[in-house]
């Protein structure tokens, strides 16, 4: 985590040299604290007087509509991206209201690849640089749409590590139905279900052990 912090705080820094506007993509597994690397980041624009838009997916709704919150207890209002959401427009309209020094986008595996081509516009042609963070993959090893645009089209790709059970870096999701029993088929984006979810490392994503012992 504090290495993560440092590459973002690392990544302002540069903007402030008045490097061109960059598209990055933070990825990771789960739980490895994007959200909260997202809030320092934002936080750290707002300690230089500077604007944030920040950005989260409409399906996701676990800490309500419209927020960001990080599992360590910090929280921020977020606009609202959905499937048919013209993100530059929205970009745009926001910018025309209030100047954005920079773009934060949390849940971006949910932005479709024209979104991602929307954002590139944001950098290349207002000049704003967008951060974007999200899962790679999804439980079934397989890269999210969004994911997949972000590593295809973005300037910058940072990882921000968390760790298996077995001290591996995790970069797999692990789904367990209500049983606990691994789950590597099925609907890539479950709502209100009951199944949880891991972060292994490659190794125990296969052999499906969320847990030391589990066997
Ligand atoms: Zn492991």
């Amino acid at each position: 985590m504090h290495q993560a912090l440092v590459r973002v705080r690392f990544c302002f820094n540069r903007f402030e040299s008045g490097n061109l506007a960059k598209l990055y993509f933070n990825y990771s597994a789960m739980n490895a604290g994007k959200s909260t690397v997202l809030l320092q980041a934002s936080h750290n624009y707002f300690e230089q007087g500077m604007h944030t838009l920040l950005m989260t997916a409409a399906l996701d709704d676990r800490d309500g509509v419209g927020k960001i919150s990080s599992r360590i207890g910090l929280g921020k209002e977020a606009d609202l991206f959905s499937g048919d959401t013209d993100v530059y427009d929205a970009i745009m309209a926001r910018h025309t209201e209030q100047a954005i020094d920079c773009v934060m986008i949390d849940e971006a595996q949910f932005l479709s690849a024209d979104q991602v081509w929307q954002l590139s516009l944001v950098t290349d042609e207002l000049g704003i640089p967008v951060l974007c963070y999200g899962l790679r993959t999804d439980f079934a090893g397989k890269l999210f749409p969004g994911s997949a645009a972000l590593l295809a089209l973005a300037d910058h790709l940072r990882e921000i590590r968390t760790i298996c059970w077995c001290g591996s870096k995790a970069s797999m999701v692990l789904r367990m139905d209500e049983d606990g029993k691994p789950v590597k088929a099925g609907t890539q984006v479950v709502i209100g279900g009951n199944d949880v979810y891991a972060s292994v490392c490659r190794k125990h994503w296969k052999s499906g052990e969320p847990h030391k012992n589990t066997r």
